[in-house]
């Protein structure tokens, strides 16, 4: 069993009671026990559960770790990663960090003195020369949001190792249909699986991946301890999600490499972010460590105003406006208005997310649909352009 897709389609059990072929919901509390302290192998949800050990094996497997955890959102699964730290303790973080993330490093953790040193990541010296011997952790993404910045996982990975640090890669962009960072030197992953591991836009999960078992148990003690774990029912769809990922991600791929060939060739657009692109920054980097893209596209438009955006942003038809990414259904959202609203416009600004960027989640539908899509939505707001020039 050497190809990753029957290697994971069959580390999803069948039933042993039943034979059901789907993992069956246990959706209970608590489990009856043959005598105080001798039961079955699960005592309580919180602790354990049968859907969700199914989920958190199959994710382990697929990743190439040894142990994870399930918890009910992204956020969830972050915070775990940081409860490994302590007081005094240094975060070393890519600059372009998730918005959330960066909300619960500097408004949550730096009160109980947790320190976060942020530095742009795809210049591997930078890491190399802002690490302090009180770093224990180094968080990166490849690709980030909105930009997709890469870094150099593996080069960052012996950096951590050097230093006695801990390399912990949020790979939700990429996917492990993508990317394999436990393979890479990092010593834990973790995901939003909100977005292309449950792939349907219909629920809200997260997980925590350790290549290391003993990291792991501290992990599951935390999963435990502070109790955010995901529901029997949410680890059924995720893990159904995952039962197609490879599949799914290879045409978000696909469609995103000609939406994105698209933009660059249209007079409208500044400039286009797509790692898959030759003159994409790293774009070496992106190809050596990922065996494909994917699926988000960013692009900023000549006009570089938020009313450009705006109209553009409300255009589309198949393209839906609202946040969030990784579903079948194709959205666009416009980060200095939703996603990154909370970052002063002048670090937003500084990070590359200018006034008139827009990202877009390419979906699933025939790249050419959505072509044409994008294709009307430039026609209008160049029809309003002239409107408003005919004013003047
Ligand atoms: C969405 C997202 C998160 C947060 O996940 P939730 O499931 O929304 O809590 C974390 N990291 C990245 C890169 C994301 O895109």
């Amino acid at each position: 069993m050497n190809g990753i897709t029957t290697q994971l389609i069959h580390s999803i059990p069948t039933d042993p009671l039943t034979g059901a072929v789907s993992v069956p919901i246990y959706q209970t509390s608590t489990f009856v026990q043959d005598a105080p302290g001798i039961n079955k192998g699960y005592d309580y949800s919180r602790t354990g559960n049968p859907t969700r050990a199914a989920l958190e094996n199959l994710i382990a497997v697929v990743e190439k770790g040894n142990s994870a955890a399930a918890f009910a959102s992204g956020l969830a699964a972050i915070d775990a990663v940081i409860k490994l730290l302590e007081t005094g303790d240094e975060i070393l973080a890519v600059d372009d960090i998730y918005g959330g993330a960066f909300r619960l490093f500097t408004h949550v953790y730096q009160k109980f003195g947790i320190k976060v040193n942020y530095v742009d990541t795809t210049v591997t010296e930078n890491v190399l020369n802002a690490i302090t011997p009180k770093t224990k952790l180094i968080w990166i993404e490849t690709p980030t949001n909105p930009t997709l910045k890469i870094s150099d996982i593996e080069a960052i990975g012996k950096i951590a190792k050097a230093s006695g640090c801990l390399l912990c890669v949020d790979n939700t962009f990429a996917s492990p249909a993508l990317q394999l960072p436990l393979t890479l030197g990092a010593n834990i992953v973790v995901h939003s699986a909100t977005k292309y591991l449950g792939g349907h836009s219909d629920l809200i999960a997260g997980l925590v991946i350790t290549k290391e078992k003993e990291l792991g148990d501290k992990i599951k003690f935390i999963q435990n301890a502070s109790g955010a774990v995901l529901s029997s029912f949410d680890s059924w769809l995720v893990i159904r999600g995952i039962e197609t990922l490879h599949l799914r991600v290879k045409q978000h791929c696909i469609n995103a490499q000609a939406v994105a060939g698209f933009l660059q060739s249209h007079p409208a657009v500044n400039k286009v972010y797509y790692p898959g692109l030759p003159g994409h920054t790293n774009h070496d980097i992106a190809a050596k460590q990922a065996n494909g893209f994917g699926g988000v596209v960013s692009f900023t438009l000549k006009d570089d105003t938020v009313d450009a955006a705006n109209a553009f942003v409300t255009s589309t038809h198949l393209f839906k406006l609202a946040e969030s990414l990784g579903g079948v259904k194709s959205l666009l959202c416009h980060p200095a208005q939703m996603t990154h609203k909370s970052i002063p416009a002048e670090i937003r600004k500084a990070a590359g997310v200018a006034d008139s960027l827009i990202r877009l989640s390419v979906g699933l539908e025939d790249a050419t649909d959505l072509i044409d899509d994008l294709s009307q939505s430039f026609a209008k707001i160049k029809a309003r352009e002239e409107r408003t020039k005919a004013l003047v």
